[in-house]
This record gives structure tokens, sequence and C-alpha cells, in this order.
């Protein structure tokens, strides 16, 4: 961006901010004024009661509008080439009429306040396109607080007619599971290199995926890109079959060549039409919206129950004679959970 488009944005997005009102933000974002969804992203995830108040005003308003989009989540170890191919697979559904929406999750902010995903300048060809809106990794403290948040940004970016949005994390564990819980699509990017490389995916995340793509595949690499594919063929072929009827097909592609692309597109267009035609598509999303009410359920909990008065002592307590083996956790916890009832009901009389 360069110093004049940025006064620019900096003095629209003053504007906004003196004269917002949930309804305001929310007429410009379904129009698709892309700084009004960055407000409103940043609403999202304030810690303000003020803001949060406004946060939830508009994402009332907002749900009606949303749910009509194709969610794609994309993982891979950093460094298999996760923003070269989001960046040229993103030309490409843009010139195919799509609006993209790309979101990040990144678990090692939740640490150390700085990311894997975040600390170079990624996708600046496709950042500057007008149906494209690129949204750096939400914080938050605990990856259910990150959860939370993306989610209400997709249903945001939906609301504003982004009718795809990628969901990038990268491939170390938690996170994934968390991201394959909020998409319709999981796509894992391998290196070549088949051997080493599978060992550093977890099974079970190899299991998540509905695709697989062997990125890189140019040059020296081409050939080796393809036994590779013929191993993870050769892998995925053991695991067991999906509920809804998919067979997870491996690609190899180069975003540096942008060859194969076509063929992913293709592929997942070939996902969409079965999994709609044969219900799980909804499916899927309902259950999703389950899973989401019993994990929020959870949090709440939690957070209830570590919050509430004089049971600090006693967690502190529980927590040491625990890693003693003096009580096993599950007893602890059964122990702890009885306290916090026995406060409610007292509080209650
Ligand atoms: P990320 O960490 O997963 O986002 O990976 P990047 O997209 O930053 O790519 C990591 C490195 O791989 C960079 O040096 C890229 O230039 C290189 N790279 C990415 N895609 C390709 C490709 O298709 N072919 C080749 N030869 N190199 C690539």
């Amino acid at each position: 961006m360069n110093e004049e488009r940025r006064q620019e944005w900096l003095a629209n997005r003053r504007n906004y901010k003196s004269s917002r009102t949930a309804i305001d933000l929310f007429e410009k974002i379904i129009s698709g004024d892309k700084i009004a969804l960055s407000c409103g992203i940043t609403l999202l995830e304030s810690s303000l009661k003020k803001d949060q108040d406004l946060a939830k005003e508009l994402l009332n308003l907002c749900l009606p509008y949303s749910g009509k989009s194709f969610r794609i989540g994309i993982t891979g170890v950093p460094g298999v080439g996760k923003s070269s191919f989001i960046e040229e697979f993103g030309k490409l559904i843009c010139e195919k009429g799509n609006k993209l929406a790309v979101l990040a999750i990144d678990p090692s902010s939740e640490k150390t306040g700085g990311s894997i995903l975040g600390d170079k300048t990624r996708m600046q060809y496709l950042s500057v396109l007008e149906n494209v809106f690129i949204r750096p990794s939400a914080a938050g403290k605990t990856l259910g607080g990150v959860a939370r948040k993306t989610r209400e940004t997709i249903l945001l970016c939906e609301a504003s007619g982004f009718n795809y949005i990628f969901i990038e994390t990268v491939g170390v564990g938690q996170s994934e599971i968390m991201v394959h819980s909020m998409v319709d699509f999981f796509l894992l990017l391998l290196l070549t290199g088949a051997g080493d490389e599978l060992q550093g995916i977890k099974r079970g995340i190899m299991e998540m995926a509905d695709g697989l793509i062997i990125t890189k595949a140019d040059g020296e690499n081409v050939k080796r890109a393809q036994y590779t594919s013929r191993e993870v063929k050769n892998a995925i072929h053991l695991f067991p079959p999906t509920e809804n009827g998919w067979i997870p097909e491996v690609l190899t592609c180069s975003s540096l060549n942008k060859i194969g692309l076509v063929e992913i597109y293709d592929l997942l267009d070939k996902f969409y039409r079965h999994t709609q035609l044969n219900g799980s598509f909804d499916f899927k999303r309902q259950n999703q919206e389950k899973y989401w009410m019993h994990e929020t359920l959870k949090d709440l909990l939690f957070d209830g129950i570590t919050h509430a008065k004089g049971l600090k002592e006693l967690i502190q307590k529980m927590e040491k004679v625990v890693s003693q083996k003096e009580f096993s956790s599950f007893e602890a916890a059964q122990l702890i959970y009885s306290e916090y009832i026995k406060q409610l009901v007292n509080a209650k009389d």
C-alpha cells in the first residue's frame, strides 16, 4: 500500500470509528465494504464491554446473511508452500468470478504473541485484488477464544458476500482439529519425500484431509512429487472410509509454475457437488454448530469454575495432590465441580 492510499485508508477508518452503530456497520458490511468488515472484525476481537455489546448486535444482524460460502481449511508444515499456494490458487478462484476471504489461525500466537503465519510479507499480489479480503491471525489467550473469533469472522465475511473462505493454519497439531471442525473441506499440503514427511504429519491429521496436495512439483522435483503422491495414495488407502462417502484425493501442484491449480479447483467443485447431492454438506455444518455450542458451554463452565470465589485455593490444592498422585485427576475434578455446585446452590438460598 503506498503512502497516499494508506493515509486515505486511515482517515476512512477513523471516520468509521467515530460514527459507528451496529446497524450502520451492518449495512456497509452487506454492501461489501471491506473497511467496514475490518472494523466489524476488530469489534469481535475487542475485549472492551461496549465493543462486545456492539459486536453481538452486529453478529445477530449478519447471521441471516451468513452461511452461503464454501469454507476451506488449508494446512501444512511451515515452508510447505501455503502462502505461495494461497496466492496463486486464490487468484484462480477470483478469475472464476468469486469473492475470497483468507483468514489465519496461528497457534504460536497463543504462547509468544508472535506468529509463524504473520511474520513475513505474505500474499502481496492477492491482497490488492478487489474481490479479496485478507485478515491476519486472530489474537487470543486460548485456542478456544481464537476459534470463537474466527468462526464469528467467517459469518461476517459471508454476510459481506465472500463465497470462498480459506482458513489457514500451520501443521502442528491442535489447531488443525479446530480448523477441521469449522470448515467444509480440509486441504493438507505435503512436501515431497513421503517417508520422512509423513512421519512429521500426524496420522490423525492426514485422516481428516479431504484433499492432499504435494507441493513444489516443478523442475527436478517433479519425479519425486509423483513418487510421493503414489506413497500417500497407498497410505490413505488404508484409512477407514469417511462418513460422507467421499474418497480423499491426492494431487500434485506447483504454485511457482501455476501447474495443477485448475485440477485442485475441479476437485473442490467435485466435492461440493458430491456433498450437496447426498446431503452431507448441510449435515456436517449442523453437527459443527452443535459441536461449537458444546465447546462454548465447556469454556463457559470452565471459566465460571476457575473464577469462582473461594475455589482458587481448592483448585491449587488439587493440582498439587494430583501431581503427587495422591488423588486421581478424575476424582479431583469431580470434587472441584461438586464444590462449585454447592456454591451456586448456597448463593441462591
Ligand atoms: P509457507 O511457510 O507454508 O507459507 O510456505 P511459503 O509459501 O512461504 O513457501 C516456502 C518456500 O517454498 C518459499 O521459499 C517459496 O518460494 C517456496 N515455494 C513455494 N511454492 C513453491 C513451488 O511451487 N515451487 C518451488 N520450487 N518453490 C516453492
